[in-house]
């Protein structure tokens, strides 16, 4: 007799008893364990933050990876399932700033570096246990009890050891550069980093004057997004090749590119004259500010190759600390670099009546200013797409810094024929989002002049400037004049460690900066093992990975510094399938977010709805690299229209089977023997089981699930409607027997099918239909027929 049928359907109450008997009965660890024989399926965890609650996304991007990696493992492949955590950089300084109502690097030196960093640590996981309540409700198998995590000593010893090997490879140099910095945070940001944080903006530009020295009232108009950067101009910058024009205007005379005189001068104007660029090199232009001193001549027009004729004037100001194109404008005439911007953000002292201000808040003041002074062209509104910290928010700017690059221009090349060999799902990621990404690639700035993060192991030298990177624990005792005595690799403890130089025997100390957080979480295929100082063996069985998938904002974050560290260390991509997943968003198409008060709960549809059909859902309603609209009427649909079509069939057959005390393992129906409908339905079965294996063996997640819907669909207002009399005929016929043997064998091979979609409906269906077997997830995947 098999168990009754709950027509109730009380699925959240079902799942929680088979979560109770597989953490009893151990099947997730014997479902990997059974297969160790076979061949390796090799599945890279992208770490998220545990000091940060899951969120919806997160529930998408788990449902992805398990339903891959159940599929494998009953299609008897091996697949050990290693979980990791993202412990260090901006997202947990961050959140040790707001607990302790600190904010910026003054108030944390204040607080003290080591009390810091340890709260950093205490506080890294934060939120472990409700990832683990997530994963686990979600039925997400995966091994959090042995976790790789990157603030560990060893996982840092690995990451040393990759830093070294860039620096001996030359690839890793120290400059003072333009990059993105964020005044809050205190640091630099990479590329990677900032591709993340853009948001579009409205600010206002304008339009000045510079008043062109000994001529009577006339200027040089040139335009700028940014006046906060006026008062620490040098130079103008103009085309050689092009015309420009002195106009006649409202009675002064104004310089500009010939061609942008029409668009921009509204009324009567007339052109005096017009000159090669060329001729206005050299020119001298009265400073708009006198703030500075500069230490070389200044105030003059140069040639800048990179100033276009779409936007402004055709001429451009140059404030060489806050633009890369200035700053080498700068470098090649020998301009000052006038900085009159602190590591905050704020004007100092030398600029007196803005001493202090954030320079986004003093923009109005400078333009009030100018307009006093008669300087003020024009004011225009100016939309456009700028780059905020990916942490805190704030503005970047940019902004002249030394810090620690990687030379990822070199490696461009090699980069992009590692991408060429990836499968990506979406094909299009490959040439378009991720592929431009590396076209464009500049040097990786992995430096981050912060606290708690892998410390990066150069030491230098105070005798004779000497650099020496350290690649492992074993090489800094062995050249260490002395050591902390409590010994751990993060500062400020590491920050005591004095070696001595190979050069000339003095003391070298350790500089200052530590990486980039993206640069561990890209190391973790050798560093979750420690390697290379143990376990050579389980990196090489796991690397390069066979499937990764995240969401799609990791083009620029993990892919990429997956990518970046296994090109420059192996020569080769980490991993060769990877599915992109597009954001999760809520029922009217808008990104979730807890100022916006849209976050769907998911522990409310957990309990209300459980987790298959919250799975279910994903799977089936768009292709994963879409956006996906999450919502609960939604899941309710998916809910009903699949898993309770299923269930009505499933508990239509335990009622009717119980009623005539059937026992399938009794009776014997050869297929030829069987009516025609029996057999059409068996063999659309056998067709389902390749159309699924195809689609899953693709990453086709959505073309499965569908066709495992029309197939139910097709079981229950095809198959059953029509031979329902069957069941119903009171003596047990042949055909009798024949309908309730091909209704066994196909609720039992669709248990299978659904295994790695919804684990918990598939459990219970066959647990009751097939008692003596055992768990679904412990079986095999049906095999289409060859
Ligand atoms: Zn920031
Ligand atoms: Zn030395």
């Amino acid at each position: 007799m098999f168990k009754k049928a709950d027509s109730a359907m009380d699925f959240p109450r079902m799942e929680q008893e088979i979560l109770e008997a597989w953490r009893e009965e151990e099947i997730f660890e014997k479902s990997v364990a059974q297969r160790e024989s076979g061949p390796r399926f090799v599945f890279y965890e992208g770490p998220p933050t545990a000091n940060g609650l899951p969120h919806p996304g997160h529930v998408l991007t788990r449902a992805m990876k398990d339903v891959v990696l159940r599929y494998k493992t009953m299609n008897g492949y091996h697949v050990p399932r290693k979980a990791g955590w993202d412990t260090h950089g901006l997202p947990v300084e961050l959140e040790v700033e707001k607990q302790l109502g600190i904010s910026g690097k003054p108030e944390i030196e204040k607080y003290g570096v080591e009390e810091f960093v340890q709260k950093c640590k205490e506080s890294v996981f934060k939120y472990e246990g409700e990832w683990r309540r997530m994963s686990e409700r979600l039925g997400f198998w995966i091994d959090m009890d042995d976790p790789y995590v990157t603030f560990h000593d060893s996982y840092i010893e690995s990451v040393w050891w990759a830093i070294k090997t860039i620096w001996d490879k030359g690839l890793l140099y120290h400059g003072h550069k333009v990059v993105p910095y964020c005044p809050r945070c205190g640091t630099a940001l990479s590329s990677h980093e900032v591709a993340q944080g853009y948001q579009d903006v409205e600010e206002t530009s304008i339009f000045v004057r510079f008043r062109v020295r000994g001529q009577e009232n006339v200027s040089l108009l040139a335009w700028t997004t940014t006046p906060w950067t006026l008062p620490s101009n040098v130079a103008l910058a103009v085309l050689a090749d092009d015309d420009y024009a002195y106009v006649q205007f409202n009675g002064e005379t104004l310089i500009m590119a010939k061609d942008l005189v029409e668009p921009r001068l509204e009324g009567d104007y007339r052109i005096l004259r017009v000159v090669h660029g060329s001729e206005l090199v050299g020119m001298e232009y009265e400073p708009l500010y006198t703030y500075a001193e500069p230490e070389a001549p200044a105030y003059v027009v140069v040639e800048g190759d990179f100033v276009t004729l779409s936007e402004g004037t055709g001429i451009v100001h140059i404030a060489p600390a806050f633009g890369e194109d200035d700053m080498r404008v700068a470098q090649e005439h020998d301009l000052p670099v006038v900085q009159l911007v602190d590591a905050q953000g704020r004007f100092d002292e030398r600029a007196h009546g803005l001493r202090g201000m954030f320079v986004k808040d003093a923009d109005p003041l400078i333009i009030k200013d100018l307009e006093a002074r008669g300087l003020l062209f024009e004011e225009m509104d100016y939309s456009h797409s700028y780059p905020f910290c990916w942490r805190c928010d704030t503005p970047l700017l940019y902004y002249a810094r030394s810090s620690w690059f990687i030379r990822m221009s070199d490696m461009r090349d090699e980069l992009l024929a590692n991408n060429a060999k990836i499968n990506w799902y979406p094909r299009h990621i490959q040439d378009g989002r991720f592929g431009n990404f590396l076209e464009n690639v500049i040097d990786w700035a992995v430096s981050r002049e912060r606290y708690w993060g892998t410390p990066l192991p150069i030491w230098v030298c105070e005798e004779c400037g000497h650099e020496h990177a350290v690649g492992s624990v074993k090489e800094l005792k062995s050249m260490a004049k002395s050591l902390p005595e409590h010994f751990e690799l993060h500062r400020p403890y590491i920050d005591q460690a004095i070696l001595a130089c190979p050069q000339c025997g003095g003391d070298c100390r350790r500089v200052t900066e530590v990486m980039d957080c993206w640069f561990d979480s890209g190391s973790m295929p050798f560093a979750q093992w420690h390697y290379p100082f143990e376990n050579a063996d389980m990196f090489s069985e796991a690397f390069p990975a066979d499937f990764i998938t995240e969401a799609v904002d990791q083009t620029r974050g993990w892919f990429y510094t997956l990518l970046a560290i296994s090109t420059l260390l192996f020569g080769r991509s980490p991993f060769e399938n990877c599915v992109v997943l597009g954001l999760v968003l809520d029922e009217a198409g808008l990104k979730m977010s807890k100022s916006r008060g849209n976050v769907v709960d998911v522990w409310k549809l957990f309990n209300e709805h459980g987790a298959d059909a919250v799975r279910w859902y994903l799977y089936t309603v768009n292709a994963p690299w879409n956006p996906t609209r999450f919502y609960e009427d939604g899941i309710v649909e998916a809910k009903r229209k699949f898993m309770g079509t299923l269930w009505n069939v499933y508990a239509f057959y335990v009622l009717y089977a119980n009623i005539d005390e059937f026992d399938p393992s009794q009776y014997n129906v050869s297929y030829e023997d069987r009516p025609l409908i029996d057999r059409w339905l068996i063999s659309r079965l056998s067709g389902l089981v390749g159309e699924v294996t195809d689609a899953m063996d693709a990453y086709d997640i959505t073309q499965a699930t569908r066709r495992i819907e029309e197939y139910v669909d097709d079981l229950s207002n095809w198959y059953v409607r029509r031979c329902r009399r069957r069941y119903w005929a009171s003596e047990m016929t042949a055909d009798k027997q024949a309908a309730y043997l091909t209704l066994h064998e196909s609720l039992t091979a669709i248990a299978r099918l659904i295994a790695p979609f919804t684990p918990f409906l598939a459990e219970e269906i066959f647990a009751n239909l097939e008692p003596a077997l055992g768990s679904v997830h412990l079986q095999d995947y049906p095999k289409a027929d060859a």
